[in-house]
């Protein structure tokens, strides 16, 4: 598809995130064709000092992660740096004048589209939009502006809601693009398709036929070293109230009309309202300790976390959504670092079927694996291959990267910087979904950070999370049966 001539602005672009993500998700774009030379330049902007030369090399290592050093130079040689301050306007102009040279290469002098990529600490989003509204900001019929900001979106109702009333009075809803990566994560976008799409699954997506639905993240790995940023934050904020929610969200809303952005976001808002508050007493929450073996340490022995900090590094909770599709089944959230595996994926048991014919069959599950690998896998029964007449649990697998060897699959990043490029909101989050998501985390986070909060049990570095976590699943409809005979062919990759 084509798409309009752009410059891109990287504010913040000294720090973490542009090294890390912005210019490699840019460049990503650039590699694959997507974005031309002739169509699009880059600029960095931040306070530090620094040269263009400079801010060059410091992101070239990350860019020869994915490409040789010719089409790396090629890329480097359409960004440029702009040193400025973001609470005064002396640097806005620079920029200004910048764009003005960058256009007449790009346009003939005339003025071409902003995408503007806020890659700063939330503290500075509302002097930084200010400056740019007032200095160069620009709509009109061929050259418009659009604005990408990252998470965090507050910390809670009340600062989200501040946020966005710094923002909404600078720039309306359609120039803004909020990023939730996992929306821009191939296996999330294909939940709609993957539902919608297949009228298997879609006449079995709902209370008759699914007994519970459990969203699973597990990192392999605990705060290291960083957990005094995560000390503030903890895992409810870092990954469910944002992340995981979107994928709930996506796995039970209603069908769209269409695939328009505005129809997708509403029937996402649509489920959200339907959710029940979070019921405190229906929840389980860990803090890792050290490992089995103690070669791992705990979270307190982190030097950058506070000494007896009660902050969260798993927790488990039960989502019920009242409404006529899902009233009465269990949609369990869990999350955790320091785990025995990293993975992010859905798991959806099937009820079981009728009994009479077999005594102790497995129930049904589909997973979708987000990450690592895409994956989609039913796991089913089948007769055991043979003579035998006993059955035997199997799966119909989807492994993506021996399915569909020659595609490029773009990173969450490349995803969502092209959609914001083209125009396409369907994968960001709208300013009222926003809203729901912080009303139904707000009181529990107070409970769980007041006088009164629990203490988090301790668990094992590398273990699969408090030991309380097999019962609660089960307590929520989970049938996990020791004796399934079920095996991964370890020879084939996972
Ligand atoms: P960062 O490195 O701390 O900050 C980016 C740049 O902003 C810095 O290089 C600095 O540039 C400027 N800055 C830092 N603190 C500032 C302050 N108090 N006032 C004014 N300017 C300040 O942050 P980051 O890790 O790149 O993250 C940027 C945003 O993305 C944050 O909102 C973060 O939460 C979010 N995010 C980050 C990641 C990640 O992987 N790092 C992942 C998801 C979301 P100058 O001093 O040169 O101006
Ligand atoms: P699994 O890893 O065996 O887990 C199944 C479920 O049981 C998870 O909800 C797990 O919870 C829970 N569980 C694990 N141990 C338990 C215990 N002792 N007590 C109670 N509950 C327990 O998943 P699987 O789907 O059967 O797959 C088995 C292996 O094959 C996995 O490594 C999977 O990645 C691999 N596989 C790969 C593909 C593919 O790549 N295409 C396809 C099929 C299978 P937690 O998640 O919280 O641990």
């Amino acid at each position: 598809e084509n798409f309009d001539k752009y410059i891109i602005t990287v504010f913040g672009a000294s720090g973490d995130l542009s090294k890390k993500k912005t210019f490699p998700a840019i460049f990503g774009l650039f590699k694959q064709g997507e974005l031309k030379e002739d169509e699009c330049k880059i600029v960095g902007y931040a306070r530090s000092k620094m040269t263009t030369e400079e801010l060059r090399s410091r992101i070239k290592p990350f860019l020869l992660k994915q490409a040789e050093e010719p089409i790396v130079d090629k890329f480097l040689s359409n960004v440029s740096y702009v040193q400025g301050p973001y609470d005064t306007p002396e640097g806005y102009k620079k920029l200004g004048e910048t764009y003005k040279i960058l256009e007449k290469d790009l346009n003939n002098g005339e003025p071409v589209n902003k995408l503007h990529y806020l890659a700063l600490p939330p503290s500075v989003f509302g002097t930084v939009c200010t400056q740019i509204k007032e200095n160069i900001y620009i709509n009109e019929e061929t050259a418009k502006t659009k604005i990408i900001v990252e998470k965090p979106f507050g910390h809670d109702l009340e600062s989200s809601r501040q946020l966005q009333k710094e923002l909404a009075p600078l720039f309306s809803e359609d120039e803004l693009y909020r990023i939730d990566h996992y929306l821009g994560k191939e296996m999330v976008k294909n939940l709609l398709v993957l539902r919608f799409g297949n009228i298997l699954f879609s006449a079995a997506w709902n209370k008759e036929f699914i007994q519970n639905i459990q969203i699973t993240f597990k990192e392999p790995f605990g705060t290291e070293g960083r957990g005094g940023y995560f000390n503030d934050i903890g895992i409810i904020r870092d990954v469910m109230q944002n992340h995981l929610l979107q994928v709930l969200t996506l796995l039970t809303m209603e069908r769209p009309v269409s695939f328009d952005s505005e129809a997708v976001r509403d029937e996402k808002v649509k489920v959200l309202k339907a959710i029940a508050p979070l019921n405190h007493d229906d929840i389980v929450i860990g803090q890792y300790g050290a490992s089995e073996d103690g070669s791992k340490p705990s979270y307190l022995d982190d030097e950058t976390v506070p000494k007896g900090s009660k902050c969260i590094t798993f927790a488990a909770m039960n989502f019920q959504i009242r409404n006529e599709r899902w009233d009465g089944v269990p949609i369990v959230m869990k999350a955790g670092k320091a785990l025995d595996v990293g993975k992010v994926e859905i798991r959806i048991q099937f009820k079981q079927v009728a009994s009479g014919m077999f005594n102790e069959i497995p129930n049904n599950e589909l997973v979708i694996r987000i990450q690592p690998h895409e994956a989609v896998y039913l796991k089913c029964n089948m007769k055991t291959p043979g003579l035998a007449t006993t059955t035997k649990m199997t799966d119909l697998d989807l492994t993506y990267n021996q399915r569909y060897q020659d595609f490029w699959i773009p990173q969450a990043y490349e995803a969502l910087i092209r959609d914001a490029l083209i125009g396409d909101h369907s994968n960001f989050v709208r300013d009222d979904e926003l809203d729901v998501s912080w009303k139904l985390f707000t009181p529990l986070l107070d409970f769980l950070e007041g006088a009164d909060a629990p203490n988090p049990i301790v668990y094992k570095y590398g273990s699969r999370g408090p030991e309380e976590i097999n019962e609660y699943m089960n307590n929520h409809g989970y049938r996990y049966m020791k004796e399934n005979t079920y095996t991964w062919p370890i020879t084939r990759p996972d």
